[in-house]
């Protein structure tokens, strides 16, 4: 449904660029002077928002009638104009009638949009008494700040909107679940198929909320909003202009863009969706990939059981549950108890596992210790006769553990629960330690070293796994964390001598695999590596 056209646009944001949807990227602007809401009007437009929402409630001091003219008369954009009470998340406390007052006067003065919210709607209408300029579109809207209804009460609620008298129907509810937000795009897909011929705002608040946010263009939603810079929010979970359209080429996405994502939690830092969606966009695959912070996989399959919900990377802590809810897994993955990337096969719905983060690692700590950047060896790999020190028992810690026995070196494991390091050396045959005894462990000189766990990784920047002076018996240290990029331990092996390996090496590696599994092209090997570095 092409709900936008009917917005009066005065003109997109940036222009030129190629867009295959209708949804608008409003910008909020909140600021405490009508002067600077003028400049970050003009910065909205060069960012690429299409649409400016004022937020007259921020304003520290406000002059009806005259500020009201000059924020229409020097917008670049299409205006929105809302005027948030206290009682709904905003900032005023005054009284209603001002209020009303401060809106009927934008809608006389040419703003292409009011906002007023379901409680005040009935109230609004009899203030202005029916006279509304044909060009403004009134968005009622409603604000849930503690969680999202059933299906069923979202229902009744746009019902309710609709029948305040709304043009544009707006609904933001609250993410406890990222399986909350599936109600909310049932909601609007719904909305089409009745034929409700009523564009929708639809907005799931919070970081778990944040695929409404990017996924609204795939089911029709008339604008999503995007921010100036991050953390400048007039709602939790808002990304910002450049994320949606730079990151996740919002402008592209329809309603048979297929959606991929890294399950995780958390996840805000993985640099994933940037990765495979600047390679979809180069490689013209209509595919999405975004950031999904799920608490409970099992719930998160079963929810989003369609096949456009096509294929997944998993990281911390899930990848051993996945495993165990794949219809199928590949042996390898299945040898080392993880899975790092599931497919939903289109044919069926069916989930089919595997592990990619072991060809990643291998065969970034093979070329560092060969010194070169070409594959892994096989039979002559230089791993071969080594001792090998995994630091973690966990997805990564199993992948290394795995792949590395099977380039033939003498894997010993270390891990914080010593049982789960026991166990995992019972299964490649090595053997186990604590994470305590690591400092004292020096069996042999030249050894490899390989963290797996989450220690070193941002924020927690100055920890480290082993103390530096141990570090000087071997002769290459490994780091699967990666942001930094160079952590503490890096920073320190190599202070001690070794050769360093990052975790970006490991991080193109496993991601060349999965974006061939994903689209079944071959994947932009010198893009990922432009990307990430
Ligand atoms: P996982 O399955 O949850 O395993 C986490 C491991 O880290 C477990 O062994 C856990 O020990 C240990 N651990 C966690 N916090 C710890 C702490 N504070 N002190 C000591 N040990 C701790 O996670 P994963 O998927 O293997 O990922 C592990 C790390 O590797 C993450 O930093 C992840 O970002 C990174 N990684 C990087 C890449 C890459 O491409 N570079 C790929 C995969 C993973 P317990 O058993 O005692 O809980």
């Amino acid at each position: 449904m092409n709900f936008a056209v009917e917005s009066g646009v005065k003109s997109m944001g940036s222009g030129v660029e190629m867009r295959k949807n209708q949804t608008l990227i409003c910008a909020p602007l909140m600021a405490d002077s009508v002067d600077q809401v003028v400049v970050l009007m003009h910065t909205a437009k060069l960012k690429g928002a299409d649409i400016v929402e004022i937020r007259l409630d921020h304003l520290k001091s406000f002059n009806g009638r005259a500020d009201i003219e000059k924020l229409i008369r020097e917008c670049p954009l299409p205006t929105l104009f809302t005027y948030r009470p206290i009682w709904e998340g905003g900032q005023y406390d005054g009284d209603e009638n001002s209020r009303f007052n401060a809106l009927r006067l934008a809608m006389e003065l040419g703003a292409d949009h009011i906002d007023i919210e379901l409680k005040a709607a009935h109230e609004f209408n009899n203030f202005i008494r029916g006279n509304k300029p044909e060009k403004c579109k009134v968005i009622v809207s409603s604000h849930n700040y503690d969680n999202t209804p059933s299906a069923e009460d979202l229902g009744n609620l746009v019902a309710r909107i609709q029948a305040a008298g709304a043009d544009i129907v707006k609904f933001a509810t609250t993410a406890l679940d990222i399986t909350d937000v599936v109600r909310v795009f049932q909601i609007m897909v719904h909305s089409q198929y009745i034929n409700l011929q009523i564009p929708i705002i639809a907005m799931v608040m919070g970081e778990r909320g944040l695929i409404s946010r990017i996924l609204c263009p795939k089911f029709g939603g008339y604008l999503t909003f995007g921010t100036l810079e991050p953390g400048k929010v007039s709602a939790p979970g808002q990304p910002t202009i450049d994320e949606l359209v730079n990151i996740f080429n919002l402008r592209l996405i329809d309603t048979d863009t297929r959606v991929f994502g890294i399950i995780g939690k958390p996840v805000s830092h993985s640099k994933s969706p940037k990765l495979y969606n600047a390679a979809f966009k180069a490689a013209g695959f209509n595919g999405v990939y975004v950031h999904l912070l799920v608490d409970d996989v099992p719930k998160f399959f079963e929810t989003y059981s369609s096949t456009d919900f096509s294929g997944f990377s998993i990281t911390i802590p899930h990848k051993e549950v996945a495993l165990a809810l794949c219809d199928e897994v590949d042996p390898t993955a299945k040898a080392i108890g993880a899975v790092n990337c599931v497919i939903r096969r289109p044919t069926d719905g069916h989930l089919f596992g595997c592990n990619t983060d072991y060809i990643g690692a291998i065969s970034a700590i093979e070329d560092g210790l060969l010194g070169s950047h070409h594959g892994p060896t096989g039979a002559g790999s230089p791993l071969a006769g080594k001792l090998f020190v995994v630091i973690g028992a966990g997805g990564a810690g199993k992948a290394l553990a795995y792949g590395a026995k099977r380039k033939g070196a003498k894997v010993v494991i270390a891990n914080r629960t010593y049982d789960r390091a026991r166990e995992l050396a019972e299964i490649v045959g090595g053997q186990a330690l604590s994470l305590a005894e690591l400092g004292d462990f020096h069996p042999e000189s030249g050894m490899i070293l390989a963290n797996t766990t989450s220690i070193g990784m941002q924020p927690k920047v100055e920890e480290t796994p082993v103390p530096k002076e141990a570090l000087r018996h071997y002769k290459l240290v490994f780091d699967a964390v990666y942001t930094p990029k160079i952590t503490r331990l890096l920073r320190e092996a190599e202070e001690m001598g070794a050769k360093i390996v990052t975790g970006v090496e490991m991080f193109i590696g496993q991601a060349y695999e999965q974006y061939e599994r994903f689209t079944g092209l071959p994947a932009p090997k010198q893009l990922f590596k432009d990307i990430v570095n």
